[in-house]
Parts: structure tokens; sequence; C-alpha cells
């Protein structure tokens, strides 16, 4: 009798399984898909996880090749993820190997034991308790996490520590030897109680409280609620109430947040509210406390995971509950590799596992209203400001009429005099790092271009620089034209830093601070800034995106946005869309505490037709209108987009090898499927490469998903793809 055939997922970019002998002594057909194996692979030992047991194999038996070793007594995955996974390598077209090797942490790829050390716990002494914030006064490092360690009766792991500083373990060290904090073994046990909790549930408003019954009656399967309300509406709020009926059955829930919304404060008013240890997977882990958060998890010894993206494929013992905050966010995309989207991909996972999933957001995506529209996703409104008042005024000012120097037009510069007389904060908004976007000759209009990027550097304020913002690649600030030899070369536009300069000629007497990617590089430094902002000191705050989200500022009375043409004229399809949500994310930051706040903003295009909306906060008006240009022009949600992408040296390659692919598919006869391409990417020349598209779309998602799927394995044997990078985006985010 033949030997039973494994059949594996091996962490290699080909779209297909693998078939292996059991290991020797082992009975095969015992084996239960989603545990580990350790095999040879060309000359390597490979990780591979077993996907099923197959009675015959299409390769010779005498050929196939034995597993060296079984890594897990049961299965690291549980049937509902094993499930997503399979899905997402099918939905995304993605290699399955690479898909399951994506869901491990590294330690687990690399065959490690699966066993979990537990953390340690630190937590406050009676006499670290008995400190006052004053006496900390002196080392307001110390003071930051003695606040945070004071919220967390069960004590925090040091991988929670980490969100609030880069190195917590010396400044703990300290606090120890004065007796203030104290260090605890992890627990033996599961944490199943739930410790003291500090702050007490909120009585709801009606629409909160029709949310979590919404919620609460669909537990045990699977419903999405899309919750829409806008920022300080009390959704928080919502997940809170939600969350702790889920525990209370003895459940875990997940919770996906944006990139940058896993902060400190977040975090604070879950330990408040619950006393748990939580489960944090976020980017400042290393490797080994992911590992053992993904471990916990799975044995259902964490109740809570709040996480990033990617806590979307940890297994679960019991779940009970998905939350996505902030839906809409372009950061639960991944835009490479296996390029799935973790909204979208948790909606199947809740299916899967028979749960209910809320979607969170001010400013919903329009694919979740279309969804609400045709009747799959329940809808919740929140109206009301939970606690105060009115949302902000928003108004333009028309550049056009009042130029701006350095980003600053003359009433908003008179704006913030008033607001910083009353006592205020302001906050800057400009989603552009550096500078200055552009170097320019006036003489005979030269641009300083990259050498390897259709795109301008940019300068930096007193480096002799200036740097590609896509490569990376530098350039020195030349003194003259080096096209005419004039000496009148101007920096053009305004960058974050030309902004902050600007403001500390006009405000000398005052505080500033500039939240970019660049001020927070150094580890840590981010939440120093943001211990400058809540203390009061810092009074001006000019910055990109990271101000925008997840940070409640309760002195910020006036918000600007200092260049509101960004999105008006994107070329992108969704920049109007995501310039409509960035606007009501900041127009948020105003007025959050007691205090009214105002929004302005600056533009040259006050006309534009879709601003009226958005002056009003009416979100919902601008969506029924974009949805509706959206399907007269056939764009998605109303239809399905795929991009092939393909870069190489010389351009005819990328072209020839997406020509290819768009033959086999007019060949193959792809009904209801259209092609557009092969075309230059918008951005042709990026890293020296040059770059092509070919996109395909589709009325219905079946009709592209049977054309996608033999051409993938096609272009996997193509020749001309050797020569070529490509990668094939399903649901494209950009389409550049
Ligand atoms: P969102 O998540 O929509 O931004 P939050 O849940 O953070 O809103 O609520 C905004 C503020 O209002 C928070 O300070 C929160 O504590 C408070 N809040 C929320 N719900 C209530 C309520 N029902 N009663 C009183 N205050 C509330
Ligand atoms: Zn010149
Ligand atoms: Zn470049």
């Amino acid at each position: 009798m033949s030997e039973p055939i494994l059949r594996v997922a091996l962490p290699v970019p080909l779209r297909r399984l693998f078939d292996y002998l059991p290991p020797a002594g082992c009975d095969g057909a015992a084996l239960l898909p989603g545990v580990r194996l350790r095999l040879p692979f060309g000359r390597r030992q490979v990780v591979g996880v077993l996907m099923a047991v197959a009675i015959t194999s299409t390769v010779d038996q005498k050929r196939l090749k034995r597993v060296v070793e079984l890594l897990d007594a049961a299965p690291l995955f549980t049937p509902p993820l094993f499930s997503l996974l399979q899905w997402a390598a099918g939905y995304y077209h993605h290699p399955i190997g690479e898909v399951f090797a994506s869901a491990l942490p590294l330690r687990l790829r690399q065959g490690e034991r699966a066993v979990v050390d537990r953390p340690e716990l630190w937590r406050l002494t009676p006499s670290g308790e008995a400190l006052q914030w004053s006496d900390l006064g002196r080392a307001p490092q110390q003071q930051l996490l003695w606040s945070h360690l004071r919220h967390a009766p069960s004590g925090l792991t040091l991988a929670a520590l980490k969100l609030l500083h880069p190195r917590p373990l010396s400044l703990l060290r300290a606090m120890e030897r004065r007796a203030w904090v104290e260090v605890q073994p992890g627990h033996p046990e599961p944490a199943t109680t739930i410790g003291e909790v500090q702050s007490p549930p909120y009585l709801l408003n009606s629409e909160q409280q029709q949310a979590v019954e919404t919620i609460c009656a669909r537990l045990g399967r699977f419903q999405p609620l899309l919750l829409h309300g806008v920022t300080g509406s009390g959704k928080t709020e919502v997940y809170l109430q939600a969350i702790a009926a889920v525990l209370e059955r003895g459940e875990q829930v997940l919770m996906l947040v944006p990139e940058i919304g896993l902060t400190p404060q977040l975090v604070d008013r879950f330990y408040c509210r619950f006393g748990i240890e939580l489960g944090l997977s976020h980017s400042g882990l290393n490797d080994r406390e992911r590992t053992e958060v993904w471990l916990r998890v799975a044995q259902g010894e964490l109740p809570l995971l709040i996480g990033t993206r990617s806590a979307l494929f940890t297994p679960f013992a019991r779940l009970g509950l998905i939350v996505v905050d902030e839906e809409h966010d372009g950061s639960y995309k991944q835009q490479d590799h296996f390029r799935y989207h973790a909204r979208d991909s948790a909606i199947k996972r809740a299916q899967l596992e028979g749960v209910p999933i809320v979607l969170g957001s001010a400013s919903p995506s329009l694919e979740s209203l279309y969804n609400v529209q045709r009747g799959h996703f329940l809808i919740q409104r929140l109206h009301e400001r939970a606690g105060v008042a009115t949302p902000p005024p928003i108004h333009l000012i028309d550049l056009r009429q009042q130029p701006a120097e350095n980003g600053l037009s003359p009433p908003l510069l008179t704006g913030i005099r008033h607001h910083l007389r009353q006592g205020n904060q302001v906050l800057l908004f400009l989603n552009r790092r550096g500078y200055a976007p552009t170097l320019l000759c006036h003489r005979c209009g030269w641009v300083a271009n990259c050498h390897h990027c259709d795109a301008r550097l940019t300068l930096y304020a007193g480096r002799s620089d200036m740097i590609c913002h896509h490569c990376g690649d530098r350039q020195r600030v030349p003194l003259l034209c080096p096209q005419c030899g004039d000496r009148g070369l101007k920096a053009l536009g305004s960058g974050t830093e030309r902004v902050e300069l600007a403001l500390e000629q006009h405000f000398s007497d005052v505080e500033i601070v500039r939240i970019d990617r660049d001020s927070t590089r150094r580890k840590g430094s981010f939440s120093a800034i943001l211990e400058q902002i809540h203390s009061g000191r810092a009074q001006i705050l000019v910055g990109t995106q990271m101000v925008a989200k997840g940070h409640h500022f309760p002195d910020v009375t006036l918000v600007a946005i200092l260049n509101g043409d960004q999105g008006l004229f994107s070329v992108d399809f969704r920049g109007m869309e995501k310039m409509a949500q960035q606007l009501l994310q900041v127009a948020g930051r105003a007025g959050r505490g007691e205090k009214a706040g105002e929004v302005v903003i600056q533009t040259h295009a006050p006309d534009h037709p879709q601003l009226p909306h958005l002056l009003r906060h009416d979100y919902d008006a601008f969506a029924v209108e974009a949805l509706a240009e959206r399907q007269e022009v056939g764009l998605p949600p109303y239809t399905h987009l795929a991009l092939f992408r393909a870069e190489a040296e010389q351009g005819e390659d990328a072209a020839r090898f997406l020509q290819q692919l768009a033959d086999a598919a007019v060949d193959a006869g792809c009904a209801g499927v259209e092609l557009l391409g092969p075309i230059p990417a918008p951005m042709e020349r990026r890293g020296g490469l040059l770059r092509y598209q070919l996109l395909l779309q589709a009325g219905e998602r079946a009709a592209l998903h049977r054309a996608l799927a033999p051409l993938l394995l096609w272009a996997e044997t193509l020749k001309s793809g050797r020569k070529v990078r490509w990668s094939l985006d399903v649901d494209p985010v950009d389409l550049y």
C-alpha cells in the first residue's frame, strides 16, 4: 500500500502546493492541516504548512522527498484562520505559501517551538501609588511611565510600555531602586479575571445604546455594522461597552487600528475600563514579543488584542467580535508583497468565525457606504458629539486674493494671533515634509529633478543636499543654476519645515513643535512631543497627517489646512474621497474639549463644487454625489479592478511582458473583463526602473477572478517575466 501524500504550502513565490512523504515513523494520515513541517527544498531546508493529506500525487512516488520533522503536535492555525488564509491566497492571487508564512511571527516561520514565555508585568508598589504627579516633576519620562502604570492595576508588560518609551527598562530599574515599582512574574494561568475598573462605563445616549444593543443582539453570528459618527461622537465608548459584553461571555475580541492609531491614550482608556492585561501588536515589538502575543491569544490567554493591520492574522481560541476603527484608513491596505486589505479581509474573517464586526469611522469609505445601500451592512449613526458642543465652523481663505508667504496667508496669521491670545493652541496641517518641494531657476526654468525618478527633489532646511522622497537619492544643492549659470535659484512651495521657520519669525515668544516623519524619526520622540503638547508648553503644532489621527488635544481651538488644493486636484480617482476624509479628521481636532473651535482652509479653488458639502460637515451629501459619479463612470465600488505593475531597467521589457499578458487574456476571451493598457505608470521612472501597468476592470467580481487565475499561472512561466519585477494588486487603492 502506498503512503499518504502530504500537500504542503512553502514560503516560495509560486502559486502551487508541493507534495512530500510523511516523516519517517509518522502516520501521515493522522496529521491535521495547519501543522508546520520542516522539509528539504532544493539544497535548503524550509518550514512549510500542511494543507491537506492526499492519497495520490501527480509526481512519481519514488521521486517524492520525505518531510524531515513534524514541528507541531496540534495545528497552529484555527480552522477559521486557516480558511481565511486560503481565501486570501485565492482572492488576492498571492502564492499560498507566502500568505501562510506572512501570518506567522518570524520565530515560528523559522521553525521554533510554539511555546509561550509569559512576560513579566510591571506595576506600582503601594509607595509608588502614593506618589503625586508633581513628585516626579523633575523626571518627565518617569512621570509619563508612572501615570500609565497608575491606570493599569494588574500591571503592564514591557511590550506595552514600549508604546510610551523606546527603552523603558532603564527607567523602570531606576524606579524599582526607589521601591516605586515592582516586577511580577507573568501570569501562570490565563488572566480571566477582570481587575479593578478605574473608569466605569458612561450612561450611553440613545444612539450609542442602539449601537451596543444591535451588536449584542447579534453575538454568535456574522453581521457587519457600520458605526458612522464624527470624531468625538462616542464611537470608542460603543466599542468599549460592546467589548465588555463579549468579555463577559468569556469570548475574545480583536480590534484593528490604523498604523498610527495605537496611541498611549487609547491604550490607557482600555486599561482604565477593563483592568486586564491587553494584547498589543504594533511595530515597536521585537519578534519574541510578537510571538508571545500571537501564541497567548491563540491559547485564549489574552482576551483582547489591539493591533495594526497584521494583527488580523492572529489565531483566536474563542473570537467573539471584531472591531475595525477608522475603517476608511489607507494603512489597512498592504502596499507591497501580499497586497491584502485588512478591513475587507476582516469582514471575511468575521463571516468565517460567525461573529459580528463593527466598522467605525467619521468618514466611511465609499465601499462601506455602498454596502449599506445594498443591504449588506447595517448602519448606526451617532449624530451628537458626546459631552460637548456643535462641530466647529469651517471657513475658506481665498489664496488668490490673499497670497500666502511661506505657506501662511495674512488672515491666517491674524487668526493664529487671536487664538493664542485666548491662551489656546493652534494646529496647522500640511501634508508635505521638508523645507520646499521644488528648487527652480527663475531665469531659464530649470528644476532640480531626481536622476532616477520622474520626481522633484525636496529641499531641507540647513542641509546642503536635496532628497528624493521616492528613492531616497541625494544631490547637493547647487549654488548656480546647472543649466544657465544664474544665481537666482528659488525654493518654491512650502513644506512643514519652512512653515515652522516662518512661524518662529512671526511668533518669537511662543513654543512651536513640528510633527512629521522627520521630526519623530528617533524612537520615543513622538511621545515626547505629544507630552509637550499636552502639558501646554507648545502652543503651535505644525504637522503632516501624523497629527490628524487619534490624538485628543483639548486646548486646540484653531485648526488650519494650509494646502487645501492638494486633494482637490489629485489625478487619483480616490483623491477627492481621501481629501474629504482627511479634512473631517483634521477638523475633528478642533474644539474637542470644553472650548469651541474653528477650522480654516487655505485654497486657490474656493468654488470647487465639492467644497460646500464639506464646509457644512455634510459627509453624507458629499458621499452621495461621489458615489453617483463613480457609478456614472464605472469605477469602484460599482466595478472591480486589478492592476498588474511591471518594472524593468529597459522599459520595453516591462511593456512587452504586460502586452503578452494582455494578449493572453484576449486569447482566453475573458468575458466581461476590460483591459486598459499596458501604459506607462503615472510616475514612469522610479529608482532608475521604468514602470508600466495593465489594468483589468470588470462589472462582476467573479469574471475578474476567472480571468486572473490562469493569467497568473501563465505569467509565472513566462520568459519575458524574468527580466521584469512584476506584481498583481487586486482592489488597488492607488493606481500608480
Ligand atoms: P470617538 O471615538 O467617536 O471619537 P469617544 O468615544 O472617544 O468618541 O468619545 C468622545 C468623548 O466623549 C470622550 O472623552 C468620552 O469619554 C466621552 N463620552 C463618550 N460617550 C459618552 C457618554 N455617553 N456620556 C458622556 N461622555 C461620553
Ligand atoms: Zn537657469
Ligand atoms: Zn528618486
